[in-house]
């Protein structure tokens, strides 16, 4: 592989003695394809007519018409030619060095050397000009001329070498919505964008004496020296993106973790910068959010949940509560199923809520142990009623996106519905919208199949997301569960109500029934009633209890069948 690519490359051969030449060439030709000149304005031609090919110069430094020092000094000056490596011929030790100041790699002496030695040293000067050149092309990203992140890491490590006394600040920064700018604008239009953020912060990090790069997409990491009123220089540099871009608006997200500390990692500090980012919403405005304690704190404690999850599941810590669903479209509302819903009961922290750790659990992976737990559990709680009571309260579960992922979801359901002798209608799975709208295509694959094998698919938060009408006639699904907030709104928004009404609708065009979750009052209730909603969740009925308190739900029905 090497000596065809040698052979490939090219060597110009600049000596005015054609005894030199010869010689030179004849070596040199053994490995790569060779060029000749007779002084430097000959030489000059051929480079200038081979500059993007040409791997390598060997020039003599006295010749007529034009030396080799001048030579050297005309390619030294010429952006695009001075990335090739030149290697002097001279019988003179004292040229040496001024050949080398020059700007050569390299010398041979004459007379020449074995022909071994001779070819070692183009090689070598070859292959560290081309390093050189893949290094400095890895080291800027090429849209925006900053630099990538892995040099930026390493330069910013080195900086704090130099000068550990210096408190700096890791800013991250993110245009907001940019996968929009580039449906509307097109794309070159988004490069723009890109390259406007990347002048002004470079901009910013001359003056300031800081780094910066392009560290995804849209996103940028700048560290620079700390900055007292961060405000102040955020809004002078929103004022100068809004007049590079107008009249589009775009604007960006800024998380700074101030006197960034220096005892951890560079990446971790921007990590930090990025978690105070992440708190910011895609806003219409430029906003900025500080890394503070309150952050610091909130990170330790998830970084703990993450830490105990499976000795708490071993322990048992982790609880699973039921919540009914009613049935109301008779005259008094019927207990028709529950919807499973995790606690983790801490020994030291108390009961926690999911919305403290399921999308946690959800953001690295954890969730699917958990979720398995809780389908195990409710599966074994419908299987222990359906024996005491005679007839099945099916029981919904919670299914994760992450887990419509797994090739092994529909086995591991169907494995635990064989364990506990129940059939797939017993077990209900609900789905959130989101999931839904994020990857429809697989999702509709993943619930089709788990559908044709008896699984009814219930879709979660209904209204909280972006499905499509056209979508949603495509989607299998059993029942659509209402976003609670419409449930909260309706009473007193007229807007909201009317979208109750409209979800009512299309379900009865789907042909699906709708569960109102949320319902807390008897005001909501009624007006759910007479708007046609058949089953409705909520503290009006029960909040979610342990499976004993659940029990006193059934046998209190069973009382007054
Ligand atoms: P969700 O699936 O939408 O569950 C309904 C949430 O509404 C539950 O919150 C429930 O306690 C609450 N809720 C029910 N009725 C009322 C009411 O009348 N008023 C109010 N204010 N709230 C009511 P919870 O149990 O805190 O769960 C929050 C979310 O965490 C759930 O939302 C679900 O997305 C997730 N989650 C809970 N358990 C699991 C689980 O086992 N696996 C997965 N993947 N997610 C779970
Ligand atoms: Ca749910
Ligand atoms: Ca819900």
């Amino acid at each position: 592989m090497q000596t065809e690519n040698k052979i490939h490359r090219k060597v110009l051969v600049v000596d005015d003695e054609i005894v030199n030449r010869r010689l030179l060439g004849f070596i040199v030709s053994r490995d790569y394809d060779v060029l000749y000149a007779e002084n430097g304005i000959q030489a000059l031609e051929e480079i200038k007519s081979h500059a993007d090919t040409l791997s390598l110069i060997l020039l003599d430094l006295l010749m007529p018409e034009m030396d080799g020092y001048e030579l050297l000094d005309i390619l030294t000056h010429d952006e695009e030619l001075r990335r090739i490596p030149v290697i002097v011929l001279t019988s003179e030790k004292s040229a040496e060095v001024q050949a080398l100041q020059h700007g050569a790699v390299d010398f041979i002496p004459k007379p020449y050397d074995l022909p071994e030695v001779i070819l070692a040293r183009v090689q070598r000067s070859i292959q560290l000009a081309e390093d050189n050149i893949l290094i400095h092309e890895n080291e800027r990203d090429t849209l925006t001329g900053l630099y990538t992140k892995g040099f930026f890491f390493q330069y910013a490590r080195q900086h704090d070498k130099y000068y550990p006394d210096i408190p700096m600040d890791a800013v991250t920064i993110n245009i907001n919505r940019f996968h929009l700018v580039n449906e509307l604008h097109g794309r070159a239009y988004g490069d723009n964008i890109l390259q406007s953020v990347a002048a002004l912060i470079q901009e910013f990090a001359k003056n300031t004496g800081g780094l910066a790069c392009r560290c995804d997409s849209d996103q940028f990491d700048f560290y620079l020296p700390h900055v007292e009123n961060p405000a102040a220089v955020i809004q002078e540099f929103s004022e100068k993106f809004r007049k590079m871009t107008n009249p589009t608006k775009i604007t960006v997200r800024i998380g700074i973790y101030q006197n960034a500390d220096s005892g951890i990692e560079i990446e971790e500090r921007f990590d930090r910068a990025n978690i105070a980012c992440s708190h910011l919403r895609n806003s219409y405005q430029t906003a900025f959010a500080l890394y503070d304690t309150q952050l610091h704190e909130k990170e330790l404690y998830h970084e703990k949940l993450i830490t105990e999850m499976d000795k708490a599941l071993s322990e048992k810590q982790f609880q699973v509560y039921y919540q009914p669903k009613y049935d109301i479209t008779g005259n008094t509302p019927v207990l028709t199923s529950a919807e499973a819903l995790i606690r983790w009961i801490h020994p030291q922290d108390g009961m926690i809520s999911p919305g403290v750790f399921i999308s946690l659990f959800e953001r690295n992976g954890l969730i699917q142990k958990l979720d398995r737990f809780v389908w195990k559990e409710a599966a074994a709680q419908i299987r222990l009623w359906k024996e005491k009571y005679q007839k099945t309260i099916p029981v919904s579960v919670n299914v994760s996106r992450i887990d419509i992922y797994d090739p092994m979801l529909k086995q591991e359901l169907d494995e635990i519905l064989e364990n506990n002798q129940l059939t797939a209608s017993e077990l209900l799975l609900e789905i959130t919208e989101s999931a839904y709208t994020e990857n429809s295509r697989q999702i509709i694959e993943t619930v089709s199949r788990l559908r044709e094998s008896g699984f009814r698919i219930e879709m979660d938060d209904f209204g909280s997301g972006y499905s499509s009408l056209n979508m949603l006639t495509a989607l299998p699904i059993d029942a659509l569960k209402l976003d609670m907030q419409f449930v909260r709104r309706m009473t007193e928004d007229s807007k909201a109500f009317k979208m109750v009404e409209l979800i009512l609708d299309i379900a009865k065009f789907l042909n699906v029934p709708v569960v109102a979750e949320g319902v807390e009052t008897e005001e909501q209730y009624q007006l759910l009633k007479k708007a046609g909603c058949e089953i409705i969740q909520g503290y009006y009925f029960s909040r979610p209890v342990p499976a004993e308190e659940f029990e006193k739900l059934i046998q209190k029905e069973e009382s007054t069948c």
